[in-house]
């Protein structure tokens, strides 16, 4: 089960695993189409958890400045995404 917040109806609604219709891996997020039991169109969410860790990785390797521009980038749309969803 996950809960996610409905961009239509903006409710919160209790997804059971059998609606996510896909995960899709990307190198800094996964990428969950969800079914939604509230209006019932599909929904993309994005989990931040790997972005922060890929983050984490590069800046240790040593191009922190980069990195991080290149992560509040990617953050920044994936949030303009998620709104937009
Ligand atoms: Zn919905």
């Amino acid at each position: 089960m996950l809960l996610i917040t409905c961009p239509v109806t903006r409710t919160d609604e209790l997804v059971a695993d059998r609606r996510i219709r896909s995960v899709t891996s990307h190198p800094t997020h996964l990428a969950m189409a969800v079914e939604c039991p509230a209006c019932g169109s599909v929904h993309v969410y994005r989990t931040g958890r790997r972005w922060e860790e890929a983050r984490r990785r590069v800046a240790e390797s040593g191009t922190a400045r980069a990195a991080t521009a290149a992560a509040t980038a990617a953050s920044a749309r994936a949030a303009h995404e998620l709104t937009r969803a």
